[in-house]
């Protein structure tokens, strides 16, 4: 049976109105169909902007504490499915089990976190030039739409939905064409939690419907996660009318000094590096190495590396996933004949795969050394297990080789020494750096977001004081005697 209902405009869950579905498969097994969805076009989605415009205004008036009791109880609802979702998670998308629970449990934790900002609102008052009283509220933007990846189809679209919905928006949401049913599974929780029919659309489908969305004029605000390339069309189509957030690639580095403990950051840079099978935007692809410990740290990641169990997310002892898709996966081939046509050397990761994975997109994970920072696996986001070592011979070349990137999301540093930590925090360029701990993971109360191509530089996403900015527009109100 197929889980995917369809998309939901004004109250009902229906297919494209042009007839048009895509199939879903299983990344770990691509003979398995997991969902077919609408693939909606221009017109769906003017449809579903139409229907939250005209009926977002009574969520709007609803008191704060009803629309933080509604993202409440769809938290609840998520909670007690969790173990459901997880499965269903690791069969659309290709992580692991243990990655996919963490996943459907950070979920429902976000839309905790803004309902308390739906309680936190306030507008402040100011000192008239006569008599009366000046006064800003802050009200909400009106239509939000939400165009998300497939990564975290879960996390990374509470993480716009809550905020948007606490702040009393109507939401047109778009999920990733590869993740349907997770964009689904984070509606159903909603409405059923509370948020009315009026408020929330839902439009599966690609870069037409998406497209379309960015361009309708009763939108006010676009929040998009995904490429940069993406993310650029967007807010040249977006224009200056709408607001846009836009949270994009990285070219996440690790420096390791050579005061390092080396098992630490061996352990550090595996996690970041192929955690989630390399598909994290905030994943280490880079890792600038002390000339004297070079040598060692190879090892320790080639060891880690080698024990990196490939298989269905759902299998036990798996910790190594499928990439989500059959692109992904000649995207990652393609890189690894770049790399080596760029003269980097491949010391693990083209080693013959077992037949039994032949049927999902499975790729090793590989490293490289002897990269030049300047080639293109060094430069491009390939959004994969692929990892390029560099040398460096002391602190300020370390840092020069991570900031020659056209990304500033994530940068880590392994160090027992606390004035280098310090001292790479500010000089490195990144919106979030970490110190002996994996480039990847971020807390859910604090601000998160990059520079440079990493982000549009207006609105930090998730937390931090800009990210209900983001949602409400301030209302300055002049009362006359
Ligand atoms: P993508 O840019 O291909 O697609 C993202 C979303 O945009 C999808 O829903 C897609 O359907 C939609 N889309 C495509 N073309 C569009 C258009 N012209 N107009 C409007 N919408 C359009 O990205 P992806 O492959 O889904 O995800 C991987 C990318 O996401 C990587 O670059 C990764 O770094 C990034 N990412 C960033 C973060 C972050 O927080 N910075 C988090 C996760 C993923």
């Amino acid at each position: 049976m197929n889980p995917v209902k369809g998309n939901f405009i004004a109250g009902e869950w229906a297919g494209s109105a042009s007839g048009r579905t895509a199939e879903r498969r299983n990344p770990a097994d691509e003979r398995e169909v997991v969902g077919e969805a609408p693939d909606s076009t221009a017109d769906d989605a003017r449809a579903a902007v139409g229907a939250v415009s005209d009926g977002y205004r009574e969520w709007a008036r609803r008191s704060p504490e009803a629309r933080a009791r509604a993202l409440e109880q769809a938290a609840d609802i998520m909670e007690r499915g969790a173990d459901q979702l997880a499965v269903e998670l690791v069969r659309e998308e290709g992580k692991t089990l243990s990655e996919a629970r963490m996943e459907a449990t950070r979920t429902p934790a976000n839309l905790r976190f803004y309902a308390g900002e739906a309680l936190r609102l306030a507008g402040q008052t100011f000192q008239p030039a006569g008599e009366g009283l000046v006064f800003s509220s802050r009200e909400p933007v009106g239509v939000v739409v939400a165009i998300t990846p497939w990564n975290f189809p879960l996390n990374i679209a509470a993480r716009k939905l809550g905020p948007a919905l606490a702040a009393g928006n109507g939401v047109v949401f778009k999920p990733s064409e590869v993740t349907p049913l997770m964009g689904q599974r984070l509606v159903e929780a909603l409405l059923e939690g509370g948020v009315p029919a009026g408020a929330l659309a839902l439009v599966q489908g690609g870069a037409e419907a998406g497209a379309a969305l960015v361009d309708d004029e009763r939108v006010g605000a676009v929040t998009f996660t995904g490429s940069y390339l993406v993310g650029s069309a967007i807010h040249r189509a977006a224009g200056p009318a709408k607001r846009c957030q836009l949270e994009m690639g990285g070219k996440n580095a690790v420096v390791v000094l050579d005061d390092a403990d080396l098992d630490q950051a061996a352990d550090i840079i595996d996690r970041g590096a192929f955690g989630l099978s390399g598909q994290a935007c905030t994943g280490t692809s880079r890792v600038i190495v002390h000339d004297a410990v070079h040598e060692e740290l190879l090892k320790r990641l080639l060891e880690r590396a080698r024990r990196r169990r490939l298989g269905n997310g759902l299998d036990d002892g798996v910790d190594f996933g499928p990439l989500a898709t059959r692109g992904q996966l000649e995207k990652v081939h393609r890189y690894l004949e770049k790399a080596i046509a760029d003269g980097g050397r491949l010391q693990s990761g083209d080693e013959p795969l077992p037949d039994a994975l032949a049927v999902g997109y499975f790729a090793r994970p590989a490293i490289f050394t002897d990269v030049e920072s300047s080639s293109r696996l060094a430069q491009q986001e390939v959004f994969g297990p692929v990892l390029s070592m560099h040398r460096a011979s002391s602190f300020e070349e370390a840092v020069e080789i991570a900031n020659h990137s056209e990304y500033g999301l994530s940068a880590g540093i392994v160090t027992g020494s606390l004035e280098r930590a310090l001292r790479f925090a500010r000089e490195v360029e990144a919106g979030v750096v970490k110190v002996n701990q994996p480039t990847t993971g971020v807390a859910i109360n604090a601000p998160f977001g990059g520079i440079k191509h990493s982000s549009s530089q207006t609105y930090k996403e998730q937390a931090g004081d800009t990210m209900m900015k983001f949602y409400t527009i301030d209302k300055t109100v002049y009362i006359g005697t």
